[in-house]
């Protein structure tokens, strides 16, 4: 029997390492603005394309190649950041494996310009899945431009399991992020389909944070800064009070990489620990530097995870680091746990405006009217009327009025008429501005106002999106909202569904957009605060699958639904529970949950026993 062991062709070899490398678009992002950065760039600028399908480029003004070089630079295992494994130890670069343009090169059309400064001219390479198509002198500035067209376009299984432009675009983003942040020094410029994403100047670190996630962020970013033998920590950490729920911005860099790590990620936690209530996540922007012989970033091919020679030090430093620094900055005796939470404003509604409540009512409904609501026939007979409520709004929106409950005239006569389920008149009040308590003929009932607002309008757009019936409301002063680029991409991706729901909004240039249309039922004052928490919302949770109908009604409610903490004038009070028992279901929110409970007379007086 003949020997049957052969060695692989490299182009294959190239293309099974390409698939360790490169997963998507932002794998090649990656590659290259860390090639350009250990180039040592002062400038680096990337154009995309179709979310990287179609091109993925990168300019930078760095030392660039000589033609030997050049050609060099593609094949397998070809580094010239380290020369022996010692070198290992000491790394001061982001790549060292010598795979990724060789990698890149197997799987996409790839067309290099490099011209080192001393060099009169300068080299042209096109590469077309391994295979060099063309080599010619060029003239071209000092540095490198690297082009990447059609990926994976020779690996067709590859291409098709790319998720849609939009997405692809985020993991860019979110890449681009992770390399700006680590680098405030260099100057970083990104284009996506003709138009500039970003545009940042050589800066300090709290700059760029800055100037990547929006103003705001400024005033809530407390300082961070240690210097021991072993480690230097400095950056930000995000006041507790404007934790979030989701998981938020979390960066670690260890000598300039962007890496993942949950054990260190738990110091800041156990920092945190008593300034923030337990679901919430603290958000930071840590880098630290150690000696690189201690640390170990050779175990995964995309080297975003780190190995710590001495992580138990690291972890108590890191911890009382923060702890520390969150005393200083007086953010800790601000909160006091003992106090009844419930009592305070969330910390969402601190230092805002009061928002007027916005329920829709159709005045002409009343689920209390000739009905004796006994806790048995309750739910039943309350159903009946929803189809009359969007039945109505469909033909006219003044009559799903968008009511602005201050101004409205007191004499829709909701509970007046017949006093059939109140025994003295209309009666509803508020309690720790989260519940409505009201009461029906022989039952006390006890509404969670945030979650009876997302049935209603959850009911409601669930309605209007699948009926393609759209209400929409033009504003006679469009609103312009500045949104950040991973947010103005989220949007784009959503805003088909949104245009469902009634929104009209014009995408422009430096990720600004424009509402020029609302759902009726809504009011324009809050309409930016609600766009960042439906983008919040979808970015946490959605998934281009699970992106459905009843996805965006679930969101969109619970984007503009009346919050816990608000305060609710009794008219408006009023409207919610009417509008809650229009609803085909109004017992649980759309997450399932209890919208209100009742407690009828047998109840209380088992009570009293
Ligand atoms: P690694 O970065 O691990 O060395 P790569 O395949 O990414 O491997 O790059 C191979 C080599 O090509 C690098 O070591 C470097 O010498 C050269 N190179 C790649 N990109 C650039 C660039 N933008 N400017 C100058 N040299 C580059
Ligand atoms: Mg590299």
């Amino acid at each position: 029997m003949p020997d049957i062991i052969q060695l692989l062709p490299d182009h294959v070899a190239n293309q099974i390492a390409a698939g360790e490398v490169v997963q998507r678009p932002a794998s090649v992002v990656k590659e290259l603005l860390e090639n350009s950065i250990d180039a040592g760039s002062s400038i680096i600028k990337l154009i995309v394309k179709d979310g990287g399908k179609t091109l993925i480029q990168v300019v930078d003004d760095g030392k660039g190649m000589s033609v030997t070089d050049a050609r060099l630079s593609f094949e397998r295992h070809a580094t010239s950041k380290i020369k022996s494994a010692q070198d290992l130890f000491n790394l001061h670069t982001k790549g060292f494996r010598g795979e990724a343009l060789a990698s890149i090169a197997a799987i996409a059309h790839v067309d290099m310009q490099t011209r080192r400064e001393e060099d009169e001219v300068g080299t042209q390479l096109k590469i077309e899945g391994s295979n060099v198509v063309a080599q010619e002198v060029t003239v071209t500035p000092k540095g490198t431009s690297i082009s990447v067209k059609n990926l994976f376009f020779n690996i067709p299984a590859r291409r098709n399991f790319l998720k849609s432009d939009q997405v692809e675009l985020r993991h860019i983003t979110d890449e681009f992020h992770r390399v700006a942040l680590a680098h405030p020094e260099i100057g970083f410029s990104f284009y996506n389909n003709g138009s500039e994403h970003f545009n940042l100047k050589s800066e300090s670190f709290r700059q760029r944070i800055v100037h990547i996630f929006g103003s705001k962020i400024n005033e809530r970013l407390v300082p961070l800064e240690e210097e021991t033998e072993v480690l230097k920590i400095n950056g930000f950490v995000i006041k507790p009070e404007f934790a979030k729920k989701s998981r938020g911005e979390q960066f670690f860099f260890v000598n300039g990489r962007f890496i993942k790590s949950s054990y260190l990620h738990h110091a800041v936690v156990a920092a945190f620990e008593g300034l923030m209530r337990a679901e919430m996540r603290p958000a930071y922007f840590i880098k630290l530097e150690v000696d690189p012989a201690t640390i170990d970033i050779n175990i995964h091919p995309t080297k975003t995870e780190v190995k710590f020679d001495d992580e138990h030090t690291l972890y108590a430093l890191l911890k009382s680091t923060v702890k520390h620094s969150l005393g200083q900055f007086n953010v800790t005796p601000a909160l006091d746990f003992e106090r009844d939470k419930n009592l305070d404003t969330p910390y969402a509604f601190q230092n805002k405006e009061a928002i007027q409540p916005n329920v829709s009512v159709n005045p002409s409904f009343n689920p209390f009217e000739s009905h004796n609501l006994g806790s048995g026939n309750f739910q039943k007979k309350s159903v009946e009327g929803w189809q009359d409520l969007y039945a109505v709004s469909k033909k006219n929106m003044d009559c799903f009025s968008s009511v602005q409950f201050e101004s409205e005239t007191k004499d829709h006569e909701l509970f007046e008429s017949e006093n059939v389920a109140f025994d003295n008149g209309p009666s509803t009040f508020q309690l720790r501005r989260k519940y409505i308590v009201t009461k029906v003929k022989s039952a006390l009932l006890v509404i969670d106002q945030n979650r009876a607002h997302q049935r209603v309008l959850y009911e409601h757009y669930l309605k209007s999106i699948s009926d393609e019936n759209v209400l929409s409301q033009e504003l006679l002063f469009p609103i312009e909202i500045k949104l950040t680029a991973k947010e103005f991409s989220i949007l784009e991706e959503i805003s088909d569904k949104l245009s469902l729901a009634g929104f009209q909004i014009v995408f422009r240039a430096e990720h600004k957009v424009v509402v020029e249309a609302i759902p009726p039922s809504i009011s324009e004052k809050n309409i930016g605060e609600l766009l960042h928490d439906f983008i919040k919302e979808f970015d946490e949770y959605g998934t281009e699958d699970q992106f459905d109908i009843e996805f965006t009604a679930k969101s969109l409610a619970k984007a503009m639904a009346i919050k816990n903490g608000q305060i609710l004038e009794h008219e408006s009070q009023m409207a919610l529970v009417n509008d809650l028992f229009g609803c085909v279901e109004p017992k649980l929110s759309p997450f399932k949950k209890l919208t209100y409970i009742t407690l009828n007379e047998n109840e209380l007086e088992n009570n009293f026993l």
